[in-house]
């Protein structure tokens, strides 16, 4: 079995797609919203089934202001049905199957577990840029992150954080913070590198990486990856 991951779009096409994983979390996704408005931009927002079913108001405002909403997991704890749950919730809101997905922590192999990750419409979407805000705080690090990073160009896919998976609701309110800082520098200097921030459905993907299974660890690994490990075993 082999599952395809999309980590950036076409390199020909001058656009960049912000995404915001582990919301909805009011207010701070809501602080992100007046900001992309400001900016007359579009992302793209993965959010978590748990949330979403606790804060469904803040969803339909993501709905509201034209911004794509994707799956990313329920609790992103449980390996079975995560993913399968938080759709049941998502889409119950957004009236729509999701089309995009992505995994929590980057964890395939839980994540390919879960139907709804494996269906025909489905397009799991990792990253080709870490803004690393999830375990940063300070706004100009995270910041220079993005606009210093050696594959930023077009069709980067950049990550962000608006929430977090915490129950902790202080956490939840704090983490964010630096983001919200720094996101009006980051989308200025995109301006500034002639790049135009757009959802995912805006933006033409580049062919997927490919995950695959690999018995020795018992774990999914990266095609590529898994090849040059046999080969060099040989
Ligand atoms: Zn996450």
């Amino acid at each position: 079995m082999e599952y395809p991951v999309y980590i950036h779009g076409l390199r020909t096409a001058p656009k960049v797609a912000l995404t915001f994983d582990d919301g909805p979390n009011p207010p701070r996704t809501e602080q992100v919203l007046e900001i992309l408005a400001e900016a007359h931009i579009r992302a793209t927002f993965f959010v978590m089934g748990k949330w979403a079913e606790r804060f469904p108001r803040t969803v339909e405002r993501l709905l509201a202001a034209g911004h794509l909403v994707g799956n990313h997991g329920y609790s992103g704890q449980r390996p079975l049905g995560d993913y399968d749950e938080a759709e049941a919730v998502i889409s119950h809101i957004t009236g729509k199957p999701s089309r995009y997905l992505r995994s929590h922590t980057y964890n395939h192999a839980a994540y390919f577990q879960s139907e709804v990750s494996r269906l025909p419409g489905s397009l799991t979407i990792g990253l080709d840029i870490d803004a690393d805000d999830w375990d940063e705080s300070d706004p100009e690090a995270i910041t220079r992150n993005v606009l210093d990073h050696p594959r930023l160009g077009p069709g980067a896919i950049i990550n962000l954080h608006d929430g977090a998976e915490y129950e902790d609701p202080s956490v939840r309110l704090v983490r964010p913070l630096g983001t919200l800082v720094a996101l009006p520098r980051i989308i200025a200097g995109l301006r500034d590198r002639n790049l135009a921030c757009v959802a995912l459905d805006e933006m033409e993907l580049a062919p997927p990486v490919t995950w695959t299974w690999n018995d020795g660890t018992h774990d999914l690994v990266l095609k590529a990856d898994a090849q040059e490990r046999a080969a060099a075993a040989r």
